[in-house]
């Protein structure tokens, strides 16, 4: 199954140039279908009852350094244990981070490629990995990867693209989305709930965290600078948005399920899934100087104009251009034309990976 390949390369696209491209936005609609916890890392911290009151009197004062605080936990004054992991905040929102969101678009538009007979393949890894060279077994590190994407994995792309002062070449995957030395063209911005509700679990392995519970709504948006068709196609099939049936998994566990140790009664003791998430765009909004290409070339007419100057696509205006854009996609990039039939969870489900 190892297999080296070589990465098509061309030099990157301008940046600002907008003739025969589009500078726009999408608005994106995610719901959970499952449990979700997306953190930041960061932990909420749980201080013992039995702190010495000086100690709670220096902090009123403000007059206990961050130094000294460090001190008495070092001495044991102060015992700090860790509660549990939080779920990422925005303004004290429950967010699914754009950075999440574009690690997710851009490892599943990599994974999406397939390289040719011949031996040649549209994108490379960003990540260099060592290809798989056989298939892990179960249980091993990776096995549930591997039980999705099989012999892409084997693929060796060589080095990821980077730009310098002498090289401008990049794959179609680092033109739209960025790598070291080329900014990218797509911003991710969050997606915001403002119905996410949350509860503590305590997993198996003794793992504690903050998670969502299924059903809460997020909303977003994604901007496209320069953008042609077919890029914009690109990016809508990384995060299923061609295909708003089609989930995509992220976050924490996203590929297992996890037994509830402690929680709350209705999942207590039982197998819990997290980090399915299904998303659709449910507005386009593009700035009026782009009228024309709207008609000519997505073929979208008579748009309504909202009072900041946008042309707002909404229903089947919204389906028109995706479409579009998608086989457009295709049509420029052969690589990705079986990969987009995969669905993630189908595969983990049927393979008995994910009940
Ligand atoms: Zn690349």
């Amino acid at each position: 199954m190892y297999r080296k390949v070589s990465v098509v390369r061309k030099a990157f696209s301008p940046r600002s140039d907008e003739r025969g491209r589009l500078s726009f936005k999408i608005r994106v609609r995610a719901e959970n279908k499952s449990w979700l916890h997306i953190g930041t890392g960061s932990v909420k911290l749980e201080v013992s009852e039995n702190t010495p009151k000086y100690i709670d009197k220096l902090m009123c004062e403000g007059k206990l350094t961050l130094n000294s605080l460090k001190s008495a936990i070092d001495r044991g004054v102060i015992v700090v244990g860790y509660d549990y992991y939080e779920c990422t905040r925005y303004h004290g929102r429950i967010v699914i981070p754009g950075s999440s969101l574009k690690g997710v678009c851009r490892s599943r538009i990599e994974l999406l490629h397939r390289a040719d007979d011949r031996g040649y393949v549209g994108s490379c890894f960003i990540r260099a990995t060592a290809p798989v060279t056989q298939a892990p077994k179960k249980g091993v590190h990776g096995w549930r990867h591997y039980t999705i994407w099989g012999n892409v994995l084997g693929e060796y792309r060589g080095p990821p693209c980077q730009v310098t002062d002498r090289v401008s070449s990049v794959c179609s995957t680092c033109d739209v989305l960025g790598t070291s030395g080329l900014a990218s063209k797509v911003l991710f911005g969050n997606l915001i709930s403002g119905n996410a509700e949350t509860v503590k679990l305590t997993l198996d392995f003794n793992e504690k965290i903050e998670a969502v519970k299924p059903g809460a709504v997020f909303e977003g948006d994604i901007t496209f600078t320069s953008c042609n068709l077919a890029e914009v196609g690109l990016v809508l099939i990384g995060l299923n948005l061609h295909d708003p049936e089609k989930p995509i998994l992220i976050g924490k566990s996203k590929y297992r399920s996890r037994l509830v140790v402690d929680g709350p009664p209705d999942v207590k003791g039982k197998r819990i899934t997290f980090g399915i998430v299904n998303l659709k765009v449910t507005e386009i909004l593009v700035p009026y100087r782009f009228k024309d290409y709207l008609n000519k070339v997505v073929g979208v007419e008579t748009p309504y104009i909202n009072e900041l100057g946008f042309i707002v696509l909404k229903g089947v205006q919204v389906s028109k251009f995706v479409d579009k854009a998608v086989s457009e996609t295709l049509n420029v990039n052969p690589w990705i034309r079986e990969g987009i039939k995969v669905n993630e969870l189908e595969i983990l489900r049927s393979s008995g990976v994910m009940q």
